[in-house]
């Protein structure tokens, strides 16, 4: 087992790492920007190691940096939590040559995957269905037009190497098309630095389920169930529960054999989710792979027991699956509301003091966070200041008592999602589990982009 692991990471996800680390005795390096000196994950590592100014260029995603504060606290591991570097093949890559494992997948799985359109193509042969699309990147204007053709209408523009819900275009008729394409190959270039795009079938109404796995390095692959995550604000997502209201337990053993035999014949390891649409009819297309641990596992370590943080390490560290993770023995009900700063009806960020920070408690509660009262919300990260998971025999308890936690939870002094996921948890459609990606526009006065 690994005796020191340094996380590459801040705030909420900090501070899961290092608890996951703590219970198995293994001693703790945070890193942190200058924006971040005051940070929880700071305050409860053994060590910690300034890495640079508050822009992540300079600090959270500066590989040197982090290598460094690595090398000069002697860890065997590094974590990367998700986002920033932990889905950087480069970055895995050089945690190898440096003698220090990367918690995660291969630096080849990590290329593979974060290229969505061959990641697309391998699940494709590996037998997973996909949405239909181009054949594919889309290369110029021309094979635009005869793979809009093909593909019918309407249709969306992806980026290859996209995430976070950026670089997407729908297109609803041939006219639009060219121009789209340029768009979301320009959007593209910006974000990703890379201007591949793709193009896949809009489905117009779907719901979005996923299906958490964990591999180890001696070819055993388990899948944990799936994540049911409709409820998104500009393709990013807000509410998230296990298990969906949509699926059978005969559907769930099928798609999850799948799923499992897919990435089995890749080589798979570590933790990762493959992220599957399904339309109105009932029919699954898969859409891409995160390579990663994701915001929303919580769900998963609720209904199934399993603490995912510590099975990727133990995984890492080269035990077996069964040591690492246990069987997965499913139970009740479990949803997050990811608490962000942000206006509940704009999404406009909102950044500042927390003059107020009371957390709900009681059975069947948790919250992650990293957020305390005093705190300051700084401009230059991610909007999520909290989690708020909840547990329950069914969907009907976890219901009531995500309603009672949501009232119960007090944070001043900033806007935040809190007045939104209130309205979510009172809607009748949610109740009755009439779930689909176009939920919150339906819910809300102003069009969601
Ligand atoms: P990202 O990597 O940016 O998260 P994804 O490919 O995972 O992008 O898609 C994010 C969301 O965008 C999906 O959950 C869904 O709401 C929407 N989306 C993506 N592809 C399609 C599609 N082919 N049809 C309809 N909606 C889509």
């Amino acid at each position: 087992m690994f005796r020191k692991i340094l996380i590459a990471n801040r705030g909420e996800i900090a501070l899961r790492v290092i608890c996951a680390c703590k219970e198995l005795d293994i001693a703790t390096v945070a890193v942190y920007s200058e924006a971040d000196r005051n940070s929880l994950h700071v305050r409860f590592a053994d060590e910690a190691v300034c890495i640079g100014p508050p822009r992540s260029a300079d600090s959270y995603l500066n590989i040197p940096h982090v290598i460094s504060a690595a090398e000069i606290t002697d860890v065997d591991a590094i974590h990367p939590g998700y986002g920033f570097l932990s889905e950087n093949a480069n970055f895995a890559e050089v945690c190898e040559a440096s003698h220090i494992s990367f918690i995660g997948p291969s630096p080849r799985m990590l290329r593979l995957m974060g290229e969505k359109e061959q990641a697309r193509r391998e699940m494709a042969a590996a037998g997973v269905p996909i949405v239909p699309g181009s054949n594919g990147l889309v290369l110029d204007a021309e094979s635009a037009a005869a793979e809009g053709d093909r593909i019918g209408y309407p249709l969306i523009v992806k980026a290859s190497a996209g995430g976070g819900g950026r670089g997407m275009r729908v297109v609803r008729s041939r006219e639009d098309l060219v121009t789209a394409w340029e768009t979301a190959r320009n959007e593209a270039q910006q974000a990703f630095g890379v201007p591949d795009v793709y193009m896949e079938k809009f489905i117009e109404r779907p719901r979005h389920i996923e299906f958490q796995v964990l591999g180890d390095h001696h070819g055993n692959l388990l899948h944990l169930g799936e994540r049911e995550c409709s409820i998104q604000r500009r393709h990013q997502k807000l509410v998230e529960e296990s298990p969906s209201t949509a699926l059978t337990a005969k559907r769930r053993a099928e798609l999850g054999k799948r799923v499992v035999e897919a990435l089995k014949k890749i080589g798979y390891t570590n933790a990762g989710t493959a992220e599957f649409l399904m339309d109105e009819d009932g029919s699954f297309y898969f859409i891409e792979m995160n390579a990663r641990i994701q915001v929303e596992h919580p769900v998963t370590e609720l209904v199934t027991g399993i603490d995912l943080i510590k099975a990727q390490i133990r995984i890492a560290a080269g035990e077996n699956l069964a040591d690492a993770a246990g069987p997965a023995e499913f139970r009740g009900h479990s949803i997050e509301c990811r608490i962000n700063a942000e206006d509940p009806e704009t999404f406009v960020p909102s950044a500042g003091r927390i003059t107020t920070f009371q957390i709900p408690g009681g059975t069947g509660v948790r919250v992650d966070t990293a957020s305390y009262t005093d705190a300051v919300i700084s401009p230059y990260y991610d909007s999520l200041i909290a989690k708020l998971i909840v547990h329950g025999r069914d969907r009907a308890e976890a219901i009531a008592r995500m309603r009672r936690a949501l009232e119960m939870f007090v944070i001043e002094g900033i806007k935040t999602s809190l007045p939104l996921h209130r309205r979510i948890f009172a809607d009748p459609d949610f109740e009755a589990g009439k779930l689909d990606t176009h939920f919150l526009e339906r819910l809300l006065p102003v069009p969601v982009k």
